[in-house]
């Protein structure tokens, strides 16, 4: 489906894939409103650490063990998409800590994924997530974007029903709701979606080194603080932290690092969106006028860049790329014959 250029989008959701896709809708020459009733940062994209890791994902995360190629694809994308906003990538690699054994375990797992088992990944990098949501909404506001701050409650095309009473006429949402809208009233395929609660601890720094150190069980990111995460809570999407939940991380940083100050530290939870197979869904819903850009799970800052042209490919009626068949929207509603066919929608 492709959409007339000038079209009314309404994006659902202010975090990281939503801020991106407006972005690039605005500078597309879209009409675009992103309604979110949250304050800036207020969701998981403003309490993830900002690592642009596809390596560290694909050795610690089982379900992203089979996506490096695609999550290397995203990363590529960061350089041009930092440059634009004046966002700084810090690009000092992933040191690998902790005992031998789990060391040598890490170091197969490595040449699992074809990578030699040395002890540094240099090609994973970062940033600061609240200074990329605060430089993309300036930079969308900037190309014409608008933000609103309330909820979206129902959506037809020309019809757009807002939580404050509002009923306005966009042509087509963008749903970027993170765990916000899963139970399939804004499009049936979010009922594919569940949320992992994440817990992580901030505190200072012990020293001035830039590399993100993995441990086992247990990262050390720094940034304007040290970030120390996370936990993966599957299947929860409160937000209250839960010292109960955080005792295994602490552990595992102090086993890292005994000088830490965690009893300090503050406690940030955000909650993560995953489907089945750990990668998003993007592209047209059933429900006419929806496109979905949601549940990116450990990786919405890594692949906000990648997600966002794809959704601009869309709505152009473009070609959205190699990665849209991996990620297509109603992959987990049809049977198997009709995916291939589909995969150009
Ligand atoms: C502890 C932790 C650490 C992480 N570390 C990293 C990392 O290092 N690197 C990385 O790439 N990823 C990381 N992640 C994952 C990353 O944060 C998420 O994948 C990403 O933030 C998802 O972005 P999003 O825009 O899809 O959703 P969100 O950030 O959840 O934003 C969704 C927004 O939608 C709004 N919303 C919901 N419903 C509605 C509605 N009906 N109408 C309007 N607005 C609505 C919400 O208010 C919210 O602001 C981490 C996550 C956590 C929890």
């Amino acid at each position: 489906m492709k959409v007339h250029s000038g079209a009314r989008v309404a994006v659902a959701g202010a975090g990281a894939l939503g801020s991106a896709a407006a972005l690039r809708l605005a500078r597309a020459g879209f009409a675009v409103t992103v309604f979110d009733p949250a304050p800036l940062g207020a969701n998981a994209s403003g309490v993830a650490a900002g690592m642009l890791a596809p390596v560290s994902e694909a050795l610690f995360d089982p379900a992203s063990r089979d996506h490096l190629p695609l999550m290397r694809r995203a990363r590529d994308l960061w350089p041009a998409f930092a440059e634009a906003l004046g966002l700084e990538i810090v690009r000092a690699g992933v040191r690998i800590e902790g005992s031998r054994a789990w060391r040598d375990q890490v170091g197969s797992r490595l040449n699992d994924l074809g990578l030699s088992a040395d002890e540094a990944i240099a090609e994973d990098w970062r940033i600061e997530s609240r200074l990329a949501l605060e430089a993309l909404r300036a930079a969308a506001a900037a190309a014409g974007a608008r933000f609103e701050a309330t909820t979206v409650e129902s959506f037809a095309p020309g019809a757009l029903r807002l939580a404050d009473g509002r009923t306005e006429a966009f042509d087509v949402l963008v749903l970027a709701t993170g765990p916000g809208a899963r139970d399939g009233r804004l499009a049936p395929e979010t009922r594919a979606l569940a949320p992992i609660k994440g817990q992580i601890l901030r505190t200072a720094a012990l020293d001035a080194d830039q590399m993100v150190v993995r441990g086992e069980g247990v990262y050390l990111a720094p940034g304007k603080t040290l970030a120390v995460g996370a936990t993966m809570e599957t299947g929860r999407d409160d937000l209250a932290p839960d010292a109960s939940a955080t005792q295994a991380l602490r552990a595992a940083a102090r086993a890292l690092r005994p000088d830490l100050d965690l009893d300090r530290a503050q406690v940030e939870v955000g909650v993560r969106v995953t489907t089945p197979d750990g990668l998003p869904l993007v592209g047209w819903s059933r429900a006419p006028g929806v496109l979905l850009a949601v549940g990116a799970r450990r990786n919405g800052w890594l692949l906000a860049p990648l997600v966002a042209d794809m959704v601009a490919a869309y709505l152009n009626g473009d070609n959205p790329g190699p990665d849209a068949a991996a990620m297509r929207a109603r992959r987990f509603e049809e049977p198997e014959g009709d995916k291939q066919e589909r995969a150009g929608e």
